[in-house]
């Protein structure tokens, strides 16, 4: 017994697909670049590299598809980033559902709080980090192309969320705040990181989704108009999660179904902590329903029990011979007697399901960096941030390995560093930026 072999099959991604993601990739990110529609965003942010010189104390608002920051940060003017005071809270569920005005009001109410309570009275500038595809058109404003990570707040798709929030600003009293930028989580990350080192090359999210964004060559943005040409470069959120040129399988179609936008964000739903646990869930219930798992009777218990992200790092964790983490866990959700055989099933699906993740991750990477260096003859850093990456205990290290297997000679270049905080403290830096 074991793992039935066709499962198995549904998620390798191996060495020919990795290369030929990298050439697709590459391809939508030219012709994203020139304009053209491709399945990622390819969005200009309207911000560079920040200098590491910029000076004082920042506000920054985080909203992620499941937590909500806000951060109170001073910068030192030498590339150090002190986050003085802070508070998070999860998104109630019923903000990522409801009115668009409710959940920002709710933003607005939080940082009044917020304020208030550390005593912050005179005027600060603030930047908003919206883990959302933006279509900017200035530092600071840019409106919601779509909703993702299955939000569907109302009323806000199509309009300036800056705006949104300066007025919900507004109408909760908050006068000494002025929202001077507004970037995305993975924008926010890459900042932090290359204001304390000027050596980041790209910002990678691995959270409730997926994104990544790197610096450009001002000169290879066709669609920019001129007038926006004054940095050599600009970094540029490619919304990456929407990549559209991967193999579904019958458990991907089936997650997808079930999602608020079926047949959107590709990547982001093979990938992201939202949809892993379901994604994995799926795969145990077929197995627990064709009676290859859980025979001993509790397969019941089972399907009936959720299944979260969370729940992939747990089982993947244990290392025990019996695997009795695993066994805990079962308990847990009710299944009080598995076989040792159930429970590597269950964790050979886990890994299965993540290592896909971490592969792919791993090609959009190499796309990225070898678009920048083709031979990767630099050292590159990847400022990563996300609670997938962070806690997942074998993401990191599958990335790698895939990595070596792409560019055996030059792997070793590419460095990944955890940009802790990184997506909050990013957004004062946007603030800082816009002011210089
Ligand atoms: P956000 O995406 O809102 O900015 P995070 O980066 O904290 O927030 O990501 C939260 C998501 O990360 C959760 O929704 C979950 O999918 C995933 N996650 C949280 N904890 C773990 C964990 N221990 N292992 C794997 N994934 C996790
Ligand atoms: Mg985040």
């Amino acid at each position: 017994m074991g793992l039935p072999k066709d499962i198995e099959k549904n998620f390798v991604f191996d060495l020919p697909e990795m290369k030929k993601m990298i050439r697709d990739f590459q391809g939508q990110m030219e012709n994203g670049l020139k304009g053209e529609q491709v399945s990622m965003g390819m969005l200009p942010s309207f911000v560079s590299r920040p200098r590491g010189t910029e000076k004082g104390d920042f506000l920054a608002l985080d909203l992620g598809g499941t937590n909500f920051r806000v951060l109170d940060v001073r910068l030192s003017g030498v590339r150090e980033i002190e986050v003085r005071n802070s508070f998070a809270v999860r998104m109630p569920e019923h903000l990522r559902h409801g009115a668009g005005r409710e959940l920002f009001s709710f933003i607005a109410g939080t940082l009044k709080d917020f304020l208030s309570k550390n005593n912050i009275r005179s005027l600060r500038r603030l930047g908003f980090v919206f883990s959302f595809p933006v279509q900017k058109t200035a530092p600071d404003s840019g409106t919601l192309l779509s909703w993702t990570k299955d939000l569907t707040a109302s009323g806000v798709v199509g309009r300036d969320v800056s705006e949104l929030l300066r007025r919900a600003l507004e109408e909760n009293g908050v006068e000494n705040v002025r929202v001077s930028a507004l970037v995305n989580d993975t924008v926010a990350t890459f900042l932090s990181a290359a204001y304390r080192h000027n050596d980041a090359d790209m910002g990678l999210i691995l959270g409730t989704g997926t994104n990544a964004c790197y610096p450009e060559n001002t000169e290879r943005i066709g669609y920019l108009e001129n007038k926006y040409r004054y940095f050599p470069e600009m970094i540029i959120n490619t919304e990456w999660g929407g990549f559209a040129s991967l193999a579904r399988n019958d458990f991907d179609r089936r997650l997808d179904e079930n999602t608020s936008r079926p047949g959107e964000q590709t990547l982001e739903k093979m990938v992201s902590g939202l949809y892993l646990g379901g994604l994995v869930k799926i795969v145990l219930d077929e197995l627990v329903r064709k009676q290859e798992l859980f025979k001993g009777g509790d397969g019941d218990a089972f399907l009936a029990a959720e299944f979260e992200t969370e729940d992939i790092s747990r089982i993947e964790a244990d290392c025990s011979e019996k695997l009795s983490g695993v066994d805990d866990f079962l308990r847990e959700k009710g299944v009080l007697f598995s076989t040792h055989a159930d429970r590597e099933i269950l964790k050979k699906v886990c890994a299965l399901v993540s290592k896909r993740a971490a592969r792919i991750s791993a090609a959009g990477v190499g796309a990225i960096l070898s678009r920048m260096d083709p031979g990767l003859k630099n050292r590159h850093v990847v400022a990563v941030d996300g609670a997938l990456y962070r806690h997942h205990p074998w993401f990191g290290p599958r990335m790698q390995d895939a990595l070596r297997e792409l560019f055996p000679a030059s792997s070793g270049n590419i460095d990944f560093v955890q940009a802790k905080d990184g997506s909050g403290t990013g957004g004062a830096i946007a603030a800082a930026i816009s002011g210089r």
